[in-house]
């Protein structure tokens, strides 16, 4: 699995000649961890748990050089923008009722069959989304709601 690497992002900063801040190093280290597709604010929320004074700027900046790199993808599948350290094809869900997006392995789902697409392209890659409630919406849904 094709996945952010601090280690592998500190030699590229090195070898572009860069500087590996505390601030950056904390991005990409809450990043590597994070399977929850976190928005630029969330990641700039938990690195100032860390380092108060990280700037907007700063976290913007990191990520579109990670993003340039190819060491993170964009994802839209719930706006607003959230980032994907893992680069790997794979799939989304979404949850409805959270807003959650998790990983889905490409080994969960039967691959679809392109070949009567109009127009016979050639497919390179393709992603799938699949909305619905996750397992703790689901439990929350089946309770009484506090606010019915
Ligand atoms: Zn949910
Ligand atoms: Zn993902």
């Amino acid at each position: 699995m094709e996945r952010l690497d601090l280690k592998r992002v500190e030699s590229m900063v090195l070898a572009q000649g860069l500087k590996m801040t505390p601030q950056r190093r904390a991005i990409i280290e809450y990043l590597q961890k994070c399977d929850t597709h976190p928005t630029a604010e969330e990641i700039l929320q938990a690195v100032n748990l860390q380092f108060p004074m990280t700037s907007r700027p700063t976290v913007y900046n990191t990520l579109n050089w990670l993003k340039g790199e190819g060491l993170i993808r964009e994802v839209f599948e719930s706006s607003p923008v959230r980032f994907d350290p893992n680069t790997s094809p794979h799939h989304h869900f979404v949850c409805e009722g959270c807003a959650r997006v998790s990983d889905v392995s490409p080994l969960d789902i039967v691959p679809p069959s392109f070949a009567s697409l109009p127009g016979g392209p050639r497919v390179e890659s393709y992603q799938i989304t699949i909305r619905g409630q996750c397992a703790g919406c689901q439990q929350q849904s089946g309770s009484v709601s506090l606010f019915a």
